[in-house]
């Protein structure tokens, strides 16, 4: 089943939160001057037009990255993501998004590698497309992203950024999240994971976190963004969460100063809120 088009969702509020995070993963990773791989299990198109195309359709960009573009005096950190995401766009308005694996694109130096999964056949298209001209230093691969990371780990420089963001439209998903990262922490155990999930109303998601947080793991950290109350039909995304293993031991630091501002910029009603809790060792 691979109905999903990440393009409809481009530049939302989930996008924000997890590439804000990633971004953030990211530079604390490179300060060191050892090379690293970037694994993107579920990569999707690399680039999208929010001018064209199924981008424009419920224009979800404009309760996400349109409301960080036009705020004032941001906090450092957020302002260096809205920077990275306006050098995508050569003039002042957004034309385009960049999805995870751009935005990694930006930390890689010419030693660290990355390996992208992308399933669905037109995104994998347009992920080679957007990748063309990298060389060796980025491999593409139209494969099932849970069997990828397998063989990608322990990655040779044995440091790794992975960030595992599959569609959930299949609800097992839930649980090959969890089986993946059991897997990959005994292959290599030193990796930085970084997990993104919808907060629905409905069991998956609690049960999946629930089940990471069994594995009594030394080093997580869990942030929630929650942008509006839950429908009263029961349906939909009212917000968006990451579980990081193995995090930046700057990283609650970061965002419990930024979480707030990016609450209130991105909140559509008066519940919006956030959760932040981490245990670093
Ligand atoms: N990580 C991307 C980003 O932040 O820009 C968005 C990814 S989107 C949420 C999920 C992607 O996973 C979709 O493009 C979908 O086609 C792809 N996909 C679905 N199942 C997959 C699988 N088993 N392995 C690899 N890719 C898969």
């Amino acid at each position: 089943m691979l109905s999903y088009r990440h393009a409809f969702h481009a530049g939302n509020h989930a996008d924000v939160l997890k590439h804000y995070v990633l971004g953030l993963v990211l530079a604390h990773t490179k300060l060191k001057d050892k090379p690293f791989w970037y694994i993107d299990t579920h990569a999707g198109a690399g680039m999208y037009s929010l001018q064209e195309g199924y981008a424009t359709q419920n224009q979800e960009f404009e309760e996400g990255i349109s409301k960080l573009i036009s705020a004032k005096n941001l906090p450092a950190p957020l302002q260096n993501y809205v920077t990275q995401i306006q050098s995508f766009n050569h003039e002042s308005t957004l034309n385009f998004y960049p999805g995870s694996p751009m935005v990694a694109e930006s930390y890689m130096r010419a030693d660290d590698k990355m390996r992208l999964f992308e399933l669905h056949p037109n995104d994998y298209t347009l992920l080679s497309e957007n990748f063309a001209g990298y060389g060796r230093q980025v491999k593409v691969e139209m494969q099932n992203g849970f069997k990828g990371l397998k063989s990608c780990l322990p990655p040779p420089p044995r440091r790794a950024v992975v960030l595992i963001d599959p569609p959930y439209e299949d609800k097992q998903d839930y649980l090959y999240v969890v089986d993946a990262i059991k897997d990959s922490l005994k292959r290599f155990p030193t990796g930085s994971y970084i997990l993104w999930y919808p907060l629905l109303q409905r069991p998956e998601p609690t049960e999946m976190i629930d089940s990471l947080f069994a594995l009594n793991l030394a080093n997580w950290l869990h942030v929630t963004l929650s942008i509006e109350a839950p429908s009263l039909d029961g349906f939909g995304m009212y917000g968006s969460g990451l579980f990081i293993i193995n995090p930046p031991w700057t990283l609650p630091k970061t965002l419990a100063e930024t979480m707030p501002v990016l609450t209130e910029l991105l909140a559509l009603d008066a519940t919006a809120s956030f959760t932040l809790d981490s245990e670093i060792e």
